[in-house]
């Protein structure tokens, strides 16, 4: 765990413009990031239905409880996921379930992973050689955005997190989930992230939200030493597995996991 906490205390609530400071036409030029975070505002504000109850901390904690009555463990994603409002991420129509643990679509045929699946994988994650040298995750790349809840996520266990998407129009949608909090370790990318991220490697953690037949190259190439990378992957049986991969000096260490159902990851972007 990075000693630092990064924005995320913020209650959603308190993320408005102050009415003194309401932007004005009269007095201020538009500007493109105005707009945008003016939309994001928006979005928060449409995310947050009164009379749910959802900005409190302790529906969060609930959900927390539920994990750990699971048997998951994990002190610094636990903190992580006390701190992320994960309704913000979902549909106004969706948002009266993000407290639950299960996966929610968000559009584009994609969905938001069940909290109890980042949790596990997240937690694995930290287990990797560097991670647990140095209390964090460390350089971090994260291939498949989508709306942007596990990316925040991310932002508070990491020193700096490369998010990849290769739909466009989810990539704008985290970008503009993600806009209030003004994450300055957490780099957006529209790509291919089956080609990783080169100008940011070698990443002390790599995670995927989104599996394939096989670990695209890239992955193992842009991983460190005492790196470790996870993510969803076919089995020789079948079924979608989780695949820890660790990388030392002297090479490359596979390990599968449980079984898990996660969107295809597809080359190219849209
Ligand atoms: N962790 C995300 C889960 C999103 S679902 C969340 O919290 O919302 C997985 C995402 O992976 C989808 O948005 C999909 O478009 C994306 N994806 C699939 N293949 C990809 C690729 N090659 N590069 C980048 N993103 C990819």
């Amino acid at each position: 765990m990075s000693g630092k906490r990064r924005g995320f205390p913020l209650e959603l609530e308190k993320v408005g413009t102050p009415a003194s400071r309401a932007p004005s036409a009269a007095r201020e030029p538009l500007r493109p990031q105005r707009l945008l975070h003016q939309a994001a505002l928006d979005a928060s504000r449409l995310a947050t239905p009164s009379g749910l109850g959802l900005d409190s901390a302790h529906v969060r904690q609930r959900m927390i409880d539920r994990l750990r009555a699971e048997g998951l463990r994990g002190e610094a994603v636990f903190d992580a996921m006390g701190r992320v409002p994960r309704h913000h991420f979902v549909d106004t129509a969706l948002a009266n379930q993000a407290y639950e643990d299960t996966s929610l679509p968000i559009g584009h045929g994609q969905t938001i992973s069940k909290p109890s699946v980042v949790a596990r994988m997240i937690g694995l994650l930290y287990e990797g050689t560097n991670a647990r040298r140095d209390g964090h995750l460390g350089r971090t790349l994260e291939i498949g955005t989508g709306c942007g809840y596990q990316t925040a996520l991310l932002a508070c266990m990491a020193r700096h997190v490369v998010s990849i998407e290769r739909l466009r129009p989810l990539f704008d949608k985290a970008r503009i989930n993600l806009a209030p909090w003004r994450l300055d370790q957490v780099r957006l990318v529209h790509g291919d992230g089956m080609l990783g991220h080169a100008p940011r490697a070698p990443y002390d953690s790599l995670i995927a939200a989104a599996g394939g037949d096989d670990l695209p190259a890239a992955w193992l190439d842009q991983l460190a030493v005492g790196g470790r990378l996870i993510a969803p992957m076919q089995s020789a049986g079948g079924g979608q597995v989780l695949v820890v991969v660790d990388r030392s000096a002297a090479g490359w260490t596979r390990s599968q996991h449980e079984g898990v159902h996660f969107v295809p990851l597809k080359s190219g972007v849209v």
